[in-house]
């Protein structure tokens, strides 16, 4: 009997997200506000006026955005992300809810924002950061993120970020030791 052989060749390919257009984060949210400005103006919703986007705007724009993005890929389950505890607040956005709720602190240090791991708009996050301190390395990084974000392997995720910059790989490329080669004659 002759065995039947059926190879799949479809190959699933994936529509590339608006934002990966983008390489800054920042960039990324002042774009999300301009779309949300225009969104409002087609349902005559209330936006802002002015010509410039007011910093209000913008910590609204990345708080929705990462709600999007969270709900594409985390399944809630009993309150439970990945045996992690989270709380879903007015804003629709996944926080973790920490052993140090009881301590009196900043809200968002208590109730960080999930953030997805290997995802493009955590790489951008996580790059601006680096950048804003004077390219920290990983333990700083890891530390000023997690006032604000909880991110999934958060190590991990730094350290390769870290390692693809091309100005610290410049600063901690060792020299080459001349004194080895010999000159030919
Ligand atoms: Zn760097």
């Amino acid at each position: 009997m002759k065995k039947k052989i059926i190879v799949d060749l479809s190959v699933k390919i994936e529509k590339p997200e608006w934002f990966e257009r983008l390489s800054s984060f920042s960039k990324i949210v002042r774009v999300f506000c301009w779309m949300m400005r225009f969104v409002n103006k087609l349902r005559k919703k209330p936006s802002y006026g002015t010509k410039t986007l007011t910093v209000e705007e913008k910590a609204k724009a990345e708080i929705i955005l990462w709600s999007i993005e969270q709900k594409k890929h985390f399944r809630e389950k009993e309150n439970s992300v990945h045996g992690l505890q989270v709380v879903r607040g007015d804003d629709e956005v996944l926080r973790v809810k920490t052993r140090i709720i009881e301590r009196e602190d900043d809200l968002s240090f208590l109730y960080p924002i999930l953030l997805p791991s290997k995802h493009y708009l955590t790489e951008c996050l996580i790059r601006e950061y680096h950048l804003k301190y004077c390219h920290a390395g990983v333990q700083i990084l890891a530390a000023k993120l997690r006032l604000q974000y909880w991110i999934f392997s958060s190590k991990r995720n730094i350290r390769s970020c870290v390692s693809r910059c091309v100005v610290c790989k410049r600063f901690t490329a060792k020299s080459v030791d001349y004194s080895t080669y010999t000159v030919a004659s």
